[in-house]
């Protein structure tokens, strides 16, 4: 290995972009490959029309001191804000209960953005689909796209997708394989839409009880979107399971129907609307470690399905997986540095 190696970190979600960004300047080259187009993973946006929604993560809690210090820094920056929306649980239509007590963040103007400011500090390649990690004989990694060209070759490679393609890209090292193997995701359609004229409903988002939805919350932006009431649903786990097969219109109005019943509103049309079904949306049993590194392999894989199924569990356990790869890079060059 070089005195410095170069890493490359597959997946830019908000773990593989913290790695990154917290790698950077202390190791010769790190590189984070993305197979879609844009950067953010489960906090990207999308948009219907002439409207734009955050169809993942709505917002983000705080509860460890590290992530606060982040969080701190981004509000400093402007990229995020307190989110202080009225939430309420509610049950055909009736709120049962209100929650206004927990803390919570977005991102400014979108979620996007956190990932969008990481992704600044990172050498981000997008469009790339990393299909196979070849182990070299004398140490290090060659990376092969879907349609098998060679994309580079690194000391050190981070896997920071969602589980199950961990799995898929870490046969060369079993043990990490099977862990990532273990966790279960759940599925979640998504659906959004826009009303040319806002729809009166007084509180910003609602758990939703004995309905197909789970949730549904206005799209908070500062940019204009006239006098539009935007909204995102998301369905419960169980019946996103249950129609994750279905044709992606019939879940759309399956969604409206239901969000006319639980919020007990005549039906109006949309402006505009999109449906997004996230196939592995939620780790239900993380592997409850910061993340996961084998040294003779120089291989690492991290994300939320080790931590919690949270922003702030994706991005401690980027975090975490930085601080791993430089006391292996301090072991095998001799030289001690840490990103904390
Ligand atoms: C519907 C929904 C609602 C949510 N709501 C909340 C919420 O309210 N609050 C909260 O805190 N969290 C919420 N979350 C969870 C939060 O979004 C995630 O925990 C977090 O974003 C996960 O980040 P990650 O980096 O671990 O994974 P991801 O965001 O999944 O990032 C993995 C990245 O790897 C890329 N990738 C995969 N395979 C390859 C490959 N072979 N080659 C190259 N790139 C690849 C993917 O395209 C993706 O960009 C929600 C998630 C969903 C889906």
């Amino acid at each position: 290995m070089a005195s410095q190696p170069s890493v490359a970190i597959i997946g830019a979600g908000l773990a593989g972009l913290t790695c990154g960004a917290a790698l950077r300047g202390l190791v010769e080259r790190v590189r984070v490959f993305e197979k879609s187009v844009f950067p953010g993973g489960r906090v990207s946006h999308l948009r219907a029309g002439d409207y734009e929604f955050n169809h993942g993560a709505q917002y983000f809690t705080v509860g460890n001191p590290l992530f606060w210090n982040i969080v701190s820094a981004w509000q400093t920056d402007g990229i995020v804000r307190p989110w202080d929306g009225w939430i309420v649980e509610l049950e055909r239509g009736q709120v049962t209960s209100s929650d206004q007590a927990s803390q919570r963040f977005v991102g400014v103007p979108r979620m996007q953005t956190v990932a969008d400011n990481l992704s600044r500090l990172c050498d981000l390649q997008t469009s790339t689909n990393i299909a196979e990690l070849e182990q070299q004989v004398h140490g290090g990694w060659r990376l092969f796209n879907e349609r098998g060209d060679y994309v580079g070759a690194y000391d050190i490679v981070v896997i920071a997708t969602a589980a199950h393609q961990v799995a898929a890209l870490c046969r060369p090292v079993p043990a990490i394989g099977k862990a990532a193997d273990g966790v279960d995701m759940t599925v979640c359609w998504s659906a959004m839409f826009a009303f040319e004229r806002p729809l009166g409903i007084p509180y910003d988002a609602a758990h939703v009880l004995e309905s197909p939805l789970s949730w549904i919350s206005r799209y908070q932006t500062s940019e204009a979107q006239g006098d539009a009431d935007c909204w995102v649903l998301h369905a419960s786990p169980e019946w996103s399971q249950q129609y994750a097969a279905s044709f992606r219109g019939r879940v759309m109005h399956a969604l409206l129907d239901a969000f006319w019943e639980a919020t007990d509103l005549a039906p109006s049309k949309p402006a505009a609307s999109a449906v997004h079904c996230w196939k592995h949306a939620a780790p239900i049993n993380p592997i409850s470690q910061d993340c996961l590194f084998d040294e003779g392999a120089a291989l690492g894989a991290c994300g939320d399905w080790c931590t919690a199924p949270r922003v702030e569990g994706a991005v401690l356990s980027g975090f975490s997986m930085a601080d791993r790869v430089m006391k292996h890079v301090g072991k095998t060059t001799g030289q001690a540095t840490s990103v904390r």
